[in-house]
């Protein structure tokens, strides 16, 4: 179709070679490109291992906000990335403390609807989160209220209650009071066509009770771009590209931040739903459209065989 939006071409060999060299960092979504849960996708390891090693800045970017920094170090070596370094990693929950320590410098409280490990990375920035006493009996009408909260944060929270989503939406009461979400992912895969509802059906839920709109921090939110900026020396939109398996978070993002960007066929989003916001007459849909696709990232492999032949 003539003068119909570009995108989704299928890249590989010398090409993929090319733009590899034309950048200077990588970004890497976790979920789905990297790994499924503790499995890793076939031949990651290696890429991420040889882009660290051919003198990439390799940065990982990732919404899931359920494990601290330290953590994902862990797992990266577990799974075989052997030189992935804490600074490397910018999650939606680090990005978040980093959002209420340095952005907004919260004076009072962090009410955090959200995980163990979101709560502990706040506190690791030193932000002062909402201590909850455990009480079964408590309910709406009689629990006590923290008199200094300034802001709300929701995330992934696996022991969602009403009780917790009444609190939050009492706080929000306050105009002064921010409403901040992790990431509005609204589920995430699972094994056998299961799937887990996503920080983004929490903050939904908030957004009706409180009538609010949340401040998102993770993807597609230029902010995590913000913090590498922030955090890496000489980072240029135009050196960087995003590699992701979700359109409407991996790929906006990209495009929010003015990045080129690469959808691997790993994880939640295929083909055909690429070309369907490419062939869109809604041009606020090519904002989804990845500049570059791949089967997986294992597509690179070749890429670093020719370069080591080269120089041996
Ligand atoms: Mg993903």
């Amino acid at each position: 179709m003539a003068g119909a939006f570009k995108g989704c071409q299928k890249i590989r060999g010398p090409q993929l070679r090319n733009l590899l060299e034309a950048k200077d960092f990588i970004l890497l979504d976790c979920d789905g490109v990297l790994w499924h849960g503790e499995k890793a996708v076939t031949g990651a390891a290696t890429v991420v291992n040889s882009l660290i090693r051919n003198g990439k800045k390799v940065v990982f970017v990732t919404n899931n906000c359920t494990r601290p920094r330290e953590k994902y170090v862990h797992k990266f070596s577990r799974l075989g990335f052997t030189d992935v370094m804490l600074e490397q990693i910018f999650s939606s929950s680090y990005c978040s403390a980093l959002y209420l320590r340095d952005v907004v410098k919260i004076s009072g409280q962090v009410f955090v609807m959200g995980c163990e490990a979101l709560r502990s990375e706040l506190q690791e920035a030193g932000v002062p989160c909402v201590v909850e006493a455990e009480d079964p009996d408590a309910t709406i009408y009689n629990c006590p209220l923290a008199p200094d909260v300034k802001a709300v944060l929701v995330g992934h929270d696996d022991k969602m209650t009403f009780l917790k989503l009444a609190k939050a939406s009492c706080y929000l009461r306050d105009p002064d009071c921010l409403f901040l979400a992790t990431d509005i992912d609204p589920w995430h895969p699972l094994s056998g066509g299961r799937i887990l509802p996503g920080s983004g059906s929490l903050t939904a839920a908030l957004e009706v009770s409180s009538g609010r709109k949340a401040t998102v921090i993770g993807k597609p939110s230029r902010f995590m771009f913000e913090c590498i900026s922030s955090q890496f020396e000489g980072v240029d939109p135009a050196k960087c590209l995003m590699i992701g398996d979700r359109l409407e978070t991996d790929m906006l993002f990209g495009a929010n931040c003015r990045l080129d960007t690469m959808l691997t066929l790993t994880g939640v989003s295929q083909t055909k739903d690429a070309e369907e916001y490419r062939d869109s007459e809604l041009t606020t849909n090519h904002s989804f459209v990845p500049d570059y696709i791949v089967d997986s990232i294992a597509d690179f492999l070749p890429a670093f065989e020719e370069q080591d032949e080269q120089s041996n």
